[in-house]
């Protein structure tokens, strides 16, 4: 016997129909003498939903209660997955994050799993009931109501699945959504985008950091600090989805896997600061402070001078805003620009370790194109083009053709079988 977490995501538990169908998905694993845990997220596009009427009632509402009101979501659901299941004859019982044991740190709306207690799952399924649980959600050390952050539930169901160790008996954690796999883009925006049969935990998530939405960032980070299988599958129609896994010799062949798209990038630059010792620290130790997460740096000088500009999310503009400024006030000199409608293409693959060439390709594509290039960032496994955000759908096909990306998928499932 071993032990499955199965998630669903919004949409693969969007109305009455589809639930029935994922409840027969978990019975299917149940009827093959497995236990399950059962994540789900929050039905269709209600967390929005949920967001929008708190932006009705205030304009700037508290973080605490907008953990609260968006936790609410996912209890629907979890509530709605187990009276589905217990239709079919599947024992079930429905749990909040904090019910299945998920401590978290205090971080309104960003927080981190910092603890996982399995007592209560394991003694649900000892008494032979499909735990389902709610995604997205935890308690913190202090007893409140937190979020993992959009697209969190990919998280619960990776940290349940590291806590019950289910790669050991042969289980894996199963990400039910509603692509089919892991593809070379974003099939919505690339219709040539080939499916992956495998990638790394490494790749995976690089892609989910440069935005793939497929995953969350966290759970890839989970499934490879702990060894956990991510099966990610499509949750209404049989298929062999795409397996996120250990890094393997012939991943190396392949030079770029994929190809991802970030889009509502601000740039945020202090012009004319003091070149002295000591400037980034206190500028992005203000920026951490107040929670904001830093996609790109750069820095310029000219001497005694200097000019620091960064990118963030649309949506933390308001917050670096006030930071940045304070820090300026500290300065006692520079000037604050910020700039919006960027967006971020980046090629992503193990095999850029060992060819070379593969940004000179890229770059010469966007060029003979006509996009102009604002910054480049690279690491060893990828390359991030920042660019205007009415060039990003044309650079995202032209940088997904010039790997061949659309043949990627064949080949990997050639060489599979
Ligand atoms: P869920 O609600 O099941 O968590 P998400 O909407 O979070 O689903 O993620 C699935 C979506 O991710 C797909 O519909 C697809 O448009 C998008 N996506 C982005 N990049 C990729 C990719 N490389 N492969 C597959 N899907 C991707
Ligand atoms: N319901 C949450 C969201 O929409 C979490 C998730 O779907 O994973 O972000
Ligand atoms: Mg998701």
């Amino acid at each position: 016997m071993a032990v499955f977490v199965q998630k669903f995501g919004g949409t693969s538990v969007g109305d009455p129909e589809r639930i029935a169908r994922c409840a027969g998905r978990v019975k299917q694993r149940v009827d093959e003498g497995h236990q399950v845990v059962v994540v789900v997220s929050a039905m269709g596009h209600s967390t929005d939903d949920l967001i929008e009427l708190a932006s009705r009632v205030s304009d700037r509402p508290e973080r605490r209660e907008l953990d609260m009101l968006m936790a609410t979501g996912e209890q629907v659901s979890v509530a709605l997955v187990a009276m589905a299941l217990q239709r079919v004859g599947v024992p079930a019982v429905s749990l909040t994050g904090g019910q299945a044991g998920i401590t978290t740190d205090g971080a309104f709306g960003r927080a981190r799993v910092t603890r996982v207690d399995r007592g209560r799952l394991e003694a649900e399924l000892a008494e032979g009931r499909v735990p389902v649980v709610c995604g997205f959600q935890g308690l913190s050390s202090t007893g409140e109501v937190t979020t993992l952050g959009r697209g969190g539930s990919d998280t619960t169901a990776v940290a349940l699945a590291a806590t019950l160790r289910v790669a050991e008996q042969g289980g894996c954690c199963e990400i039910f959504t509603d692509v089919d796999g892991v593809y070379t883009a974003d099939p919505r925006l690339v219709p040539s985008a080939s499916k992956l049969a495998r990638i790394s935990y490494q790749e995976m998530l690089e892609l989910a950091l440069l935005g793939a939405q497929v995953m969350h960032p966290r759970a890839v980070l989970f499934g490879e600090r702990y060894g956990v299988p991510i099966h990610v599958r499509h949750s209404q129609r049989p298929d062999e989805g795409t397996m996120i896994c250990r890094e393997t010799p012939e991943m190396e062949e392949v030079m770029v896997v994929g190809a991802a798209l970030k889009q509502d990038l601000g740039r945020v630059s202090l012009r004319r600061i003091p070149n002295n010792a000591g400037v980034q620290g206190l500028l992005f130790d203000a920026v951490a402070k107040a929670g904001i997460m830093v996609d790109d740096i750069m820095q310029t000088e000219f001497g005694e001078i200097a000019s620091i500009s960064f990118t963030v999310d649309h949506g933390d503009l308001a917050d670096v805003k006030i930071a940045a400024s304070k820090v300026l006030d500290r300065f006692g000199t520079g000037e604050l620009a910020i700039e919006i409608g960027l967006a971020k293409i980046s090629v992503v693959g193990t095999g850029m370790k060992s060819h070379v060439g593969v940004a000179a390709r890229m770059f010469t594509a966007l060029g003979a194109a006509g996009i102009p290039i604002h910054n480049i960032t690279t690491s060893e496994i990828k390359i991030s083009c920042i660019l205007g955000k009415e060039h990003a759908q044309r650079a995202l096909a032209i940088s997904h053709e010039v790997f061949g990306l659309d043949q990627v998928g064949a080949l990997q499932h050639a060489a599979v079988r």
